[in-house]
């Protein structure tokens, strides 16, 4: 099964690559490069610079010479040209694009992809949440005044 592998995993991913690949064995460290990008915003004109971190996106899976981007949540091979392929794909238009659209509400230099994500899903939880511990207590409290009749 396709898993990821932790910071710690270092030895562990190592030895995956060598299966199949002599050079360009996974480096952790690579996670913490950034790469430059910059493009203009359509509605402004005005150019924007942004940098990504690759450990942003990438995960090092248990497949030997692959990454994945949990953005666009492809499989990046880098087999054969190392670090080179993951800075490739933040560059490339598939990734560029879905990350615009993630970020359009966020202001620039808080590109923390991991932010984005936590972000969205827990916006609506708290008060529902909160509501559904109240009526549970609610419902305990009217069980326990039942059980005091009973007896
Ligand atoms: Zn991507």
């Amino acid at each position: 099964m396709m898993r990821k592998l932790k910071r710690d995993e270092t030895v562990l991913a190592r030895e995956i690559d060598q299966q199949k690949y002599k050079k360009n064995l996974w480096r952790f460290d690579w996670l913490d490069e950034v790469v430059s990008l910059s493009w203009k915003d359509e509605k402004s004109q005005k150019t924007q610079d942004v940098k990504l971190k690759v450990g942003d996106a990438f995960a090092k899976i248990n497949l030997p010479g692959k990454a994945q981007c949990t953005l666009c949540n492809n499989v990046i091979n880098y087999g054969s040209n190392g670090k080179t392929a993951l800075k490739r794909h933040l560059k490339s238009n598939k990734h560029l694009t879905i990350l615009k659209t993630q970020s359009v509400n966020q202001s620039l230099g808080s590109f923390g992809t991991d932010k984005v994500r936590t972000l969205k899903p827990h916006r609506h939880t708290p008060p529902l949440s909160l509501s559904l511990s109240l009526s549970l207590s609610l419902f305990l409290l009217l069980i326990l005044s039942l059980s005091v009749k009973l007896i």
